[in-house]
């Protein structure tokens, strides 16, 4: 199996079918509108909102969270991943009443049992949510720089991408650069090159989640080569929520001839039915990608993930001894 790393997954996101159920029954909430069976019901990108929110709500206490990472974490594992991030998002615990630490600290806790069951490694994006406005965005990056956890090494922003404009966050972005976190953002899912390039100039990130609007501009797609700027590309996600009719009319073939750097990603994995491991299925069957190419991509991942140089070089050597 080849060997594989994520940079881009929600981990709320990630609550399996089964495990919602089981949080469901203990809170007593109706799942009818989010599950159909033993499934995520298909929805549009809102209606994908409103039901990640309504799983995320089922999550309350920090043994919950640090379930969801150790279970999110084995899984990869199983799939030969070698290195996964997660994006964590500290409005998700205040809406439920769990202190941002105690959600962050569980996570952290999860991910350090699942690496010395299994030994992947994981690190922790805390994130903001566009959509609850630049002050909230802001505040999560501060509890990013002040957790002090050694596992929270990077920032983001996702949410609603028709919301606002890019340059309204730059004081969170500030906040988190200042606080020496690593920065991506979601950009170019649902706008284009526009606001693709404002979340590069504003924002100055060194990852994109998703980008792959910048496939609508050479221009862009010829700055983000040379800036070395990495994307964080989620196949089924986009033919999920309709960013693209189908396989066939999505640009990743296209980005990778453009000289753009990409990655391989789930999103959101159960809402999907997807995996880290069907990414890397479709990226062969769909795109064509030889086992090259996707070792590749996952060197990518592990050349731009959020890690210290030492750790870095401890991946690159463990991707290379699997040849
Ligand atoms: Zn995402």
């Amino acid at each position: 199996m080849i060997p594989k790393a994520e940079l881009h997954c929600h981990i709320e996101g990630a609550v399996s079918p089964t495990f919602a159920r089981e949080m469901a029954s203990r809170h007593n909430v109706d799942l009818e509108p989010v599950l159909d069976g033993d499934r995520y019901r298909r929805q549009n990108f809102i209606g994908f909102l409103a039901s990640y929110d309504i799983v995320a709500n089922l999550l309350r206490e920090r043994a919950d969270f640090e379930r969801l990472a150790y279970e999110h974490y084995s899984a990869l594992a199983g799939q030969n991943a070698l290195y996964a991030e997660i994006f964590a998002s500290p409005a998700h615990a205040e809406a439920v009443g769990l202190s941002p630490q105690d959600y962050l600290e569980g996570l952290a806790d999860g991910i350090e049992r699942a690496g010395a069951e299994h030994g992947i490694e994981g690190r922790i994006i805390v994130t903001g949510v566009r959509h609850l406005g630049p002050d909230a965005v802001s505040e999560a990056a501060k509890i990013g720089v002040e957790c002090g956890l050694d596992s929270v090494t990077g920032f983001g922003m996702a949410g609603n991408e028709m919301v606002g404009r890019p340059g309204d966050y730059a004081e969170a972005f500030d906040i988190a650069r200042d606080g020496g976190l690593r920065l991506t953002c979601h950009a170019g899912e649902w706008v284009g090159p526009d606001g693709i390039e404002e979340t590069l100039d504003l924002l100055k990130v060194e990852r994109l989640g998703h980008g792959v609007r910048a496939a609508e501009s050479d221009d862009l797609m010829r700055r983000i080569a040379e800036e070395n700027i990495v994307l964080e590309v989620c196949p089924a996600s986009n033919i999920s929520l309709g960013v693209y009719e189908s396989l066939d009319a999505h640009p990743l073939r296209k980005l990778i001839a453009a000289g753009c750097r990409i990655t391989l990603n789930s999103d959101d994995p159960p809402h999907f039915q997807t995996s880290l491991e069907n990414e890397y299925r479709i990226g062969r069957q769909s795109f064509g990608l030889s086992d090259n190419e996707l070792r590749a991509s996952t060197r990518t991942a592990i050349e731009a993930a959020f890690v210290d140089g030492d750790t870095r070089a401890r991946l690159l050597e463990r991707l290379d001894e699997s040849a």
